[in-house]
Parts: C-alpha cells; sequence; structure tokens
C-alpha cells in the first residue's frame, strides 16, 4: 500500500513511517542485510498518523527501543481517537476497521516536531510542516542529499500522480500552501509515501505536473 523509508549511515539508521502490517518481516531482513542491529535505530519518525504510516509502530519501538517522533497534532491519529468531521468521517471509519483487522496497538509519541527543527539524523534533517493531508503532516528534508520525504502530499503512480482521496484529507484547505512551500524549497528528488519506481526527479515531475507548479531551476 504505501512505503516506510529506513535511512542508514553505517551502523546508524532512521525510519521514517512504519508501514500498515506485515512490514515487521521485511525491517528484520533489511536490518540483518545491512549489518544492523535493532539498537542502532536512532528513532522512528512520522509523516503523519494515518494506519498505513503508523501501523508497525508499537512492534517497532519495542523491538528496537527507538524514540517516536511526530508533530503534536497527529498525536490522536496515532491513538485512534481523532475526531474525523464531515466527509472525512468516512475515513475515518476505515481506519478505525483497519485498526481491527490489523490489530493495531498504538505507541505514545516521545517528543514533538516543530517546523524547521534539524534533527540529527542521516546527515542532517529537517522538519518540514506540510498540512493540508492531515494538520500535523510533515515532510522530512534532507539538505545533504537535496531530497524531500513528501509523506502523503501526493501519490505518484505511471499516468496516476494524485492528492489523496478527499476523504482521508482533514485539511484540504492548506494543500495550497504546503504545495507552494515545497516549490520553495525545490529539492531535487522528492520521495513520497505512495509510488510506483524509486525515482526522485521523475516525482518531482510527477508534483509539478499534478500541482500545475513551475519549479526554480535546481539549485
Ligand atoms: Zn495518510
Ligand atoms: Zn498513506
Amino acid at each position: 500500500m504505501g512505503y516506510c523509508h529506513l535511512l542508514a549511515d553505517g551502523p546508524r539508521s532512521v525510519m521514517i513511517d512504519t508501514g500498515l502490517a506485515g512490514e515487521a518481516f521485511f525491517i528484520r531482513r533489511l536490518f540483518r542485510r545491512l549489518g544492523l542491529v535493532p539498537a542502532n535505530l536512532q528513532a522512528i519518525l512520522l509523516t503523519h498518523g494515518h494506519l498505513d504510516h503508523a501501523g508497525n509502530l508499537a512492534w517497532l519501538k519495542a523491538w528496537t527501543g527507538a524514540k517516536v517522533l511526530a508533530h503534536p497534532a497527529e498525536a490522536r491519529h496515532v491513538a485512534g481517537t481523532y475526531p474525523y468531521t464531515g466527509i472525512t468521517r468516512w475515513g475515518g471509519r476505515l481506519e478505525a476497521a483497519g485498526r481491527l483487522v490489523f490489530r493495531y496497538r498504538a505507541a505514545d509519541i516521545d517528543a514533538f516536531l516543530a517546523d524547521g527543527q534539524e534533527l540529527p539524523f542521516w546527515g542532517g534533517l529537517r522538519v518540514v510542516h506540510l498540512p493540508g493531508h492531515t494538520t500535523g503532516h510533515c515532510g522530512f528534508y534532507s539538505a545533504k542529499h537535496d531530497l524531500l520525504f513528501s509523506g502523503d502530499m501526493f501519490a505518484s503512480y505511471f499516468l496516476a500522480a494524485h492528492r489523496p482521496p478527499a476523504i482521508l484529507n482533514s485539511a484540504p484547505e492548506q494543500f495550497a500552501a504546503s504545495v507552494e512551500k515545497v516549490r520553495q524549497l525545490n529539492p531535487r528528488w522528492i520521495v513520497p509515501g505512495h509510488y510506483d519506481l524509486l525515482d526522485g526527479a521523475r516525482h518531482r515531475r510527477r508534483f509539478a505536473r499534478l500541482n500545475n507548479i513551475a519549479w526554480p531551476a535546481i539549485k
């Protein structure tokens, strides 16, 4: 359904999102292949608290002992108590059903993230608050790699780059400002949470086409 990303820098590593269910097998295997042990995970970062991103959070936190970092506005999503209103109630019902099916267990957020905060992982990651999909939705920008993990601002598939469905967007009126924020950041590569191929330049082109923006020249 989507991707979580393990960013490894020698023995140190950080995870962005945790997947929906069943990823535990792949995450363990990935650790083994990279020669990592659970204690090498420095932190778990959440772009937002939807079930497909926080699904394995409790397991990953218990397995690695890593701290969970997310925007404070995501706490109720992670806890499964977010008060969905209007059309997003349908999204909330889907999520509630998913929590049952996948036996979701909530985990506490250990430290809250703020826009612009610099995190000491993977050579430096900057928190970029990008509300719209949810109110506390954040991207993570690596200046070193000029790469933005854009979470669920859009899903990037061949012939079908799209915004998340309306029933999943809690603050759609904030999308436009977040798109402009990404345009000004102008990352060379974009990696969303849902995509077909790991190709940051392609996702950058699709993001511009979908949102009808023109990028400034690459820095
Ligand atoms: Zn989402
Ligand atoms: Zn998602």
